[in-house]
């Protein structure tokens, strides 16, 4: 399980979430079976989205994180519910690029930076809300901090960290949103400004072992934060063979007709966690009459 901790400054102008995300992280990966590259891509999506998600108000409302950049992995997708439990998928989970001169994995080269990150918040209103900005850095927690920036008009930094161990497993993840809530106090944005010139790097803090309420006020530091709340998260796929149906008779008659004709079983196959459906040719013909 992961844990989404908020805190709130005292003044009540500054939010930050944070979360431990090495589980789902974990979950995702294993699921994926993603290169390291890729699985370092989506575990910031998963991560973020997760924060996200967890910033929603009410029971229902999901919000959808996509990132296309024109990369060898193809578009990522991150779906989050309102508690921040995430599923994700990805175009290409094998793709592969050359390590950056430093040896770190090239999260930005895999992802691309031609293109768009888009956020869908669907609160259950006639239509969702859409905001979406042309990519500047393929790094993921850069790009939705200027997101919120653009789109929201919010001050927020976002930070992202994924740690590997010699064998290349994941050893922790993590992250960390600020932002600052209006009415905007100048005061409390410079305050927050030093706060983030001096804490360590998100992964320098995962390698210490720091919990996301460390990190979370950490970040409010001078500002009198204190934790609001904390809850568990985690990696969540809500795909049923019910659902799967809903999505083949989508599909239109003629279709299915098509696919019930030419073989004996139809497999469809959740991008979000693999599960596999299998439909045979009489059950497809069924659903028709139905
Ligand atoms: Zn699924």
């Amino acid at each position: 399980m992961g844990r989404i901790v908020r805190a709130l400054s005292e003044d009540g102008g500054v939010l930050c979430s944070a979360i431990n995300s090495t589980d789902m992280v974990r979950e995702m990966a294993r699921l994926h079976e993603a290169s390291p590259v890729v699985t370092a891509a989506l575990g910031r999506m998963t991560t973020a989205a997760s924060i996200m998600g967890g910033m929603l108000k009410y029971e229902g409302d999901t919000l959808t994180l996509r990132i296309n950049g024109g990369g060898p992995c193809g578009t990522l997708t991150a779906v989050a519910d309102y508690r921040g439990n995430v599923k994700c998928c990805v175009g290409n989970a094998g793709a592969c690029v050359p390590q950056k001169p430093d040896g770190s994995l090239d999260v930005a080269g895999v992802i691309g930076s031609d293109g768009t990150l888009t956020v869908v918040k669907d609160m259950g209103l006639k239509e969702p809300y859409c905001g979406q900005i042309p990519l500047t850095s393929g790094n993921i927690a850069d790009d939705i901090t200027a997101y919120y920036a653009e789109s929201e008009q919010l001050p927020t930094v976002v930070s992202l960290g994924i740690i590997f161990d010699e064998g290349a497993q994941i050893e922790a993840a993590g992250g960390f949103m600020v932002q600052v809530v209006p009415p905007i106090s100048e005061k409390s944005i410079m305050v927050l400004e030093e706060n983030i010139k001096n804490m360590d790097s998100i992964n320098e803090m995962l390698e210490r072992r720091l919990t996301p309420d460390e990190i979370a006020l950490n970040a409010l530091s001078g500002l009198g934060g204190d934790v609001l709340d904390a809850w568990k998260a985690r990696y969540y796929c809500d795909c049923s063979r019910e659902r799967t149906r809903g999505i083949l008779m989508a599909l239109g008659k003629k279709e299915i007709e098509k696919l019930a004709g030419e073989q004996k079983e139809t497999e469809v196959c959740c991008h979000f966690c693999n599960k596999k459906y299998v439909f045979s040719a009489d059950e497809l013909l069924k659903m028709l009459k139905e």
